[in-house]
């Protein structure tokens, strides 16, 4: 079998994910973030998944949406289409593109189907899908396609951290896999994902009045992890008003956005004076921030090995969207796990 990977994350500033590959005779793509992709890319298209509401794995399709067949069917969960109809809208009303062909763009968008998670859905004579939660994010999920020829698990970003239920992957391990494509990957060490905060939050903590300019759809998530740290214990995290839009489709999911009592949404009543050490998360475009951070929320190491070794019996693993920042290193690490590297272009296997 030919999978085909678009962006791939061989230098740090495209770390951008979109793999396509062909199953019973149809064209099934997952995820659509490759800012190189065509709308030849996507024409062919029969089903198209979506992971979940980050950017780099559906920022092509703002522009190429409409390029799909009329029959292709789009789906994810109902939390990441919210949150990306509601980005879409946003995204358009500054552009200058024409009225017909946002309304176009929004029609498509507001279309896209929804599954629930562990619910198995028939798309078309042996073709199944079935979502699991990846815990990445709010709603993120994991596609597993089985067709008689392959049983498929992609897990998108992925993650899990202990004791948070909503962080955590879950997949059941008796579940049947031939292929994993596994994204997200900083198969560098353990924990990096955590050691690289810390590192950040070091560098700021004598700082009273932290902004980080950071995008919605992952202030509530540095939120929390930033709460955890021991360094900025005594800080207040303040959601800034532009982000309210995420944090009430969230709630309306059932989520929490305020896990700890130190994250309070922006209060025009509270003025730093009064509280002597804040961190002020915002969307917005402030002349100066104190951060501007990138947050990856990407598994790591030991996550990835424990993942691998849960299902009965050992599936091929291919690593994807992972951050190439020494190559060596990384190879020598798969060669030892028995894992496999996906490269941009087509893949056999
Ligand atoms: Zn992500």
């Amino acid at each position: 079998m030919k999978l085909i990977s678009y962006g791939i994350g061989t230098d740090p500033e495209r770390k951008i994910t979109t793999y396509k590959f062909e199953t019973c005779g149809k064209v099934i793509m997952l995820d659509c973030g490759g800012d190189q992709l065509t709308p030849s890319d996507v024409s062919d298209v029969d089903y198209l998944f979506i992971s979940h509401e980050h950017l780099d794995h559906w920022q092509a399709l703002v522009r190429l949406i409409t390029y799909l067949k009329n029959d292709c069917v789009v789906y994810t969960t109902q939390t990441t289409k919210k949150i990306m109809a509601e980005m879409v809208r946003q995204m358009l009303t500054y552009e200058k593109s024409g009225a017909v062909k946002t309304a176009e763009v929004i029609n498509r968008f507001d279309n896209i189907q929804t599954l629930f998670f562990f619910s198995e859905h028939k798309l078309e004579g042996d073709l199944r899908v079935t979502l699991y939660p990846s815990g990445h994010t709010f709603g993120s999920s994991m596609i597993y396609l089985v067709s008689p020829e392959l049983k498929l698990l992609y897990t998108g970003d992925m993650d899990f951290v202990e004791g948070k239920d909503y962080r955590k992957y879950y997949c059941p391990e008796l579940l049947e896999v031939d292929v994993i494509i596994m994204d997200g990957t900083n198969f560098l060490g353990n924990d990096f994902k955590t050691q690289f905060i810390n590192k950040k939050a070091g560098a700021v903590k004598h700082i009273n009045h932290i902004t980080f300019h950071v995008r919605p759809e992952k202030a509530v998530f540095l939120a929390q992890k930033l709460s955890e740290i021991r360094c900025l214990a005594d800080h207040v995290i303040i959601y800034e008003n532009d982000l309210n839009w995420y944090l009430r489709i969230i709630s309306e999911q059932g989520y929490n956005a305020y896990a700890l009592n130190k994250i309070v949404l922006d209060n025009h009543f509270m003025t730093p004076r009064e509280i002597p050490k804040t961190i002020r998360l915002s969307s917005r475009k402030y002349e100066k921030f104190n951060v501007d951070w990138s947050f990856g929320l990407h598994i790591s190491k030991d996550d990835i090995v424990a993942f691998a070794h849960q299902f009965k019996s050992f599936p091929k693993i291919y690593l994807g969207h992972y951050w190439l920042n020494d190559q060596e290193k990384y190879l020598e690490a798969c060669r030892n796990y028995d894992f496999q590297l996906l490269k941009e272009g087509v893949n056999a296997l």
